[in-house]
């Protein structure tokens, strides 16, 4: 999937109270590129991956999924592109808390009336070591289980991309470590194309293409 993003921009408020999130970003992001976006707190990473992501739309600027405008798409239109092809991680997991981990799993499939395919849920929860905890609450799960879970989720629809919002900022190193590797193995053994936003040096290290965000300004700063 080529995805492109012009002249992105993302103006909150008016006035005196005008905030300019996001200023005018392009990028194009190609099939199993690895991105890592970095950026002082209140730079605008957060409103720039909700935007190529589908979750928000911008107040100027086109955003080109294999040569469609999905903003153009409908509001349902654009759900439904989002859980199919899109996979999102979010800092604070976002699980539903009265779910299982395998019911927050496959929530993407079951609202887009389809069935898991029980060798793959298997695979992926294999993956990421969760398989054993499948029939529990999110809140008995340690953090890093619940973003496994979480990341699950993401994949469950078998997305080409996965855009990842600071996925280790609530964890500790050592989950947030294994959540890197995990990540890591995904675009490597599945394919994917792999979006982060990070504080972290050595995750953004990982990545082939880096970017930095400061006040609402978006440049690459070095591919490998
Ligand atoms: P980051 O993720 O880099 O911390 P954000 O993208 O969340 O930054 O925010 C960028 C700027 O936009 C900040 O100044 C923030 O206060 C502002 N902002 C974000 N969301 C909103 C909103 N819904 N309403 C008003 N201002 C917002
Ligand atoms: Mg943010």
């Amino acid at each position: 999937m080529n995805i492109k993003a012009k002249e992105l921009s993302k103006i909150y408020g008016s006035g005196d109270n005008q905030v300019i999130a996001l200023d005018k970003a392009n990028l194009e992001i190609a099939a199993n590129d690895f991105i890592s976006i970095m950026g002082p707190s209140g730079s605008g990473k957060s409103t720039l991956l909700h935007l190529l992501s589908g979750l928000d739309k911008p107040t100027s600027g086109n955003l080109i999924y294999d040569g469609r405008d999905i903003y153009r798409f409908t509001d349902r239109e654009l759900s439904a592109f989002r859980r199919q092809r899109i996979g999102f991680i979010f800092q604070q997991f976002n699980l539903l808390p009265v779910l299982t981990a395998k019911e927050n799993i496959i929530m993407p499939l079951l609202l887009d009336k389809k069935q898991p395919d029980e060798r793959y849920l298997k695979q992926l929860t294999d993956l990421l070591g969760i398989s054993s905890r499948l029939s529990h609450l999110p809140h008995e799960l340690s953090g890093g289980q619940q973003q496994r879970v979480a990341i699950a989720r993401a994949l469950i629809a078998q997305p080409d991309i996965i855009f990842a919002d600071e996925p280790t900022g609530n964890l500790d190193s050592k989950s947030g470590g294994e959540v890197v590797e995990i990540l890591k193995d995904i675009r490597i053994k599945m394919g994917k194309t792999l979006v982060v936003i990070t504080h972290d040096n050595n995750i953004a290290g990982m990545a082939e293409r880096q970017f930095v965000i400061v006040d609402g300004i978006l440049r690459e700063v070095a591919a490998k």
